[in-house]
């Protein structure tokens, strides 16, 4: 995809609304194992939310920092949950990344994927190893950013995140954590994936289904 646009965008975030649907229930029995059971909740919930606020938006005349400033106050407002702020964070961070822009070039996208997991970290204060989603986002940024110096196409852009991802959150299970809730469990967290790290993973697949 050349351009981007903002009805692509709104397109991809119905993809992740389903996608975490699908991960509902797998979500929250992660994190009931190492957290509160209420993660896939939150994932639904808040991404249900987004889209149907997308899904009442013109796309004709809505800019894509605008689905993505509207994603971040509708996720905020649906969910209570820690990741409801990281993610918010995440959006607001891509609304302004693009901002001015009428439609994105795959380096316009590749540049907001960068936003959203710098945002998560400023935000969280969490580092590669913690066992946090900034296991899977950080990795996913870093493989966006070799993929658009090689000139990749957006659907390998989104391949190599998604991979990145999904190897990142597989391996928080080795991990103990020092953020969030599971950070008082210590060693007993071994073992477990992190959901943060996993819903993150589901989230950039379905990223790359939405705009591929
Ligand atoms: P809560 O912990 O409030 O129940 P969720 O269950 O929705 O919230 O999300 C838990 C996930 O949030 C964790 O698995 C972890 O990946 C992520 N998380 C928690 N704290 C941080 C942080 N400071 N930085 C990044 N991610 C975090
Ligand atoms: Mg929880």
């Amino acid at each position: 995809m050349s351009e981007i646009t903002s009805a692509n965008l709104i397109a991809m975030f119905a993809e992740i609304a389903k996608s975490m649907a699908e991960a509902k229930a797998h979500l929250c029995e992660l994190d009931g194992v190492i957290g509160d059971a209420d993660h896939g909740i939150a994932m639904d919930l808040g991404f249900s939310t987004v889209a149907t606020n997308l899904g009442a938006l013109d796309a004709g005349t809505t800019d894509p920092a605008a689905v993505f400033n509207t994603a971040a106050k509708s996720f905020l407002n649906a969910i209570g949950a820690s990741s409801g702020p990281l993610y918010a964070t995440a959006f607001m961070r891509a609304g302004a990344s693009v901002k001015g822009k009428n439609v994105l070039s795959d380096d316009d996208f590749a540049d907001a994927f960068i936003a959203m997991a710098k945002g998560i970290q400023d935000r969280g204060k969490a580092e590669i190893g913690d066992k946090t989603m900034i296991d899977a986002w950080v990795p996913a940024a870093e493989a966006v950013e070799a993929a658009k110096a090689r000139g990749a196409s957006l659907t390998e852009l989104l391949d190599a995140a998604g991979k990145a991802a999904e190897t990142g959150a597989e391996a928080t299970k080795a991990m103990i954590a020092s953020k969030g809730r599971s950070a008082r469990l210590g060693e007993r967290a071994i073992g477990h994936i992190d959901p943060g790290a996993a819903s993150a993973a589901i989230l950039i697949r379905a990223m790359g289904r939405g705009l591929g």
